[in-house]
């Protein structure tokens, strides 16, 4: 989509800090990070959120999404201590990027619930 910040990352029209890419997946590092450890996995074609993987293909791209999250966390340093995997999910679910996207953040002790 054309004006989506994330569909011009994976398009690299827009530099990221990128940890992981294949066809059809990319990992970079957030721009804003909220612990030493925090990166966005995505799909590369424009899905808005996690509510609208129920195409065909949705089921495998979201394991697809969270095995690679879970990868990239060991891979980070945060195979002992562990991690949070987050997707948030349009305004209730606090997303402010419309295009579906997994949070990692680890190297610190996180709070729960959210706020
Ligand atoms: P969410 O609030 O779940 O939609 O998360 C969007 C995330 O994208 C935030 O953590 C932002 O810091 C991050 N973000 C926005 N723009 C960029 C960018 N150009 N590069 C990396 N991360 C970004
Ligand atoms: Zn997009």
């Amino acid at each position: 989509m054309s004006d989506c910040i994330f569909c011009k990352i994976a398009a690299g029209e827009i530099p990221c800090r990128k940890l992981y890419e294949d066809d059809e997946i990319l990992a970079f590092h957030d721009a804003v990070p909220q612990a030493p450890v925090h990166f966005l996995v995505i799909p590369r074609g424009h899905i808005r959120n996690i509510m609208e993987t129920g195409g065909p293909g949705g089921a495998a791209l979201l394991g697809r999404l969270l095995y690679k999250a879970q990868e990239l966390a060991v891979e980070q340093g945060c195979g002992e201590r562990g991690a949070r995997f987050v997707i948030n999910c349009k305004s209730d679910g606090g997303q402010t990027v419309d295009h579906l996207h997994v949070h990692v953040l680890g190297g610190r002790p996180l709070g729960w619930p959210p706020g």
